[in-house]
């Protein structure tokens, strides 16, 4: 008898089987869901290497295989591959007419979907994702950590971005370890999964003011954990998958290699340009830097920062030491 988690697993290996097939091997499939990624400039293999696949554009396709091969439809449920209408109790298939993206753990087993409208429309969410389940906490999961930790480990830096699209479009062009926290704000246990492939993490989120304002939040968490975190933002209204596709692999890797900034240097500009020439503005600035460092658990690590803020903001590494020492003092 398997246990519960188990019997999941196998629903949902199954369920990623038939969005695969039935984009693969039947014609509404190729000519919708396969077009689409390849439209996105993804490859047979890269689609082959995420498992992507598409769901029919009908109320219950996936219930009605499922039952033909045996699963019990409670199982579907509680794997969030069907949803019950409270009024009527009609069952009927969660994800439909939509391209699919399974998520895999970190050892490869599928535990939940991303699933992506086809045409963005103001009346339905642009991507739709399965429920916390038995099998899926999502915050604890980072799409892409199966097919990416190799890599971390070799290259010893993990890559973060904001989506799915962003994780295989990097992998395609030959960035394999990267992640994506896909649509949830960074958690602890996310950087803690992280921690077991590298102390190394640089954010690449998206080039708009939210994916600047997450990555401010982001990268405290990260040095609150006690990684090494570095920045790179892209030119305004590009993600790594538009840009990656715009200047291709090459100028990619050229451009990461130019614009990746240690925390720092992107916390003052990216602080520093609403500032301006205010001088309460600039010294809120150092405050809020002096407090990104304060969080950082290594005394010798917080030590080296303190002398490069003090160098590159012009500014008595004594006073960024007392500033940080009454930063604690009020935490307590
Ligand atoms: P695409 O390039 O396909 O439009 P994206 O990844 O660039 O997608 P963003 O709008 O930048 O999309 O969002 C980043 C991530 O946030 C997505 O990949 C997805 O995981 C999540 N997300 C976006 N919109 C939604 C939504 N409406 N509901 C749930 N998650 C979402
Ligand atoms: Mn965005
Ligand atoms: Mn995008
Ligand atoms: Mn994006």
């Amino acid at each position: 008898k398997h246990t519960e988690r188990e019997s999941l697993y196998i629903v949902l290996n199954y369920a990623k089987t038939f969005f695969q097939d039935h984009m693969l091997k039947t014609d509404e499939g190729r000519g919708i869901g396969l077009s689409y990624f390849r439209e996105r400039g993804f490859s047979d293999p890269t689609i082959a290497a995420f498992d992507l696949g598409y769901s029919p554009d009908q109320w219950d396709a996936l219930l009605n295989d499922a039952q033909t091969k045996g699963y019990n439809p409670e199982l579907l449920s509680k794997a969030g591959l069907t949803v019950t209408r409270e009024e009527s109790g009609k069952v009927f298939d969660r994800f439909r007419g939509r391209v699919m993206f399974p998520i895999h753990n970190v050892s490869g087993r599928v535990i939940a979907f991303g699933a992506r409208i086809l045409k963005v429309d103001p009346k339905a969410p642009k991507y739709l994702n399965s429920p916390e389940t038995e099998a899926y906490h999502k915050s604890q999961v980072l799409y892409g950590i199966f097919q990416a930790k190799q890599t971390i480990r070799q290259e010893d830096v993990c890559y973060l971005t904001e989506g799915y699209t962003d994780v295989i479009s990097l992998y395609q062009a030959g960035i394999k370890n990267v992640v994506a926290s896909s649509g949830t704000s960074l958690t602890i246990e996310q950087i803690r999964l992280i921690s077991r492939f590298t102390q190394n993490v640089t954010i690449l989120y998206d080039g708009d003011a939210a994916g600047v304002k997450a990555a401010l939040r982001g990268l405290d968490m990260v040095l609150e954990e006690g990684l090494n975190v570095s920045v790179a933002t892209f030119p305004n209204g590009d993600d790594p998958d538009s840009y990656v596709r715009k200047v291709g692999a090459e100028a990619f890797k050229a451009y990461l290699s130019q614009h990746t900034q240690d925390f720092i240097a992107f916390k003052t500009a990216a602080l520093l340009k609403d500032a301006g020439d205010n001088p309460f503005k600039r010294a809120e600035v150092i405050t809020e830097i002096v407090g990104s460092i304060t969080r950082i658990p290594d005394p010798i690590k917080r030590q080296v920062f303190f002398q490069s803020t003090a160098r590159q903001l012009s500014v008595d590494e004594q006073t960024l030491i007392s500033e940080s020492n009454r930063l604690i003092r009020k935490q307590h």
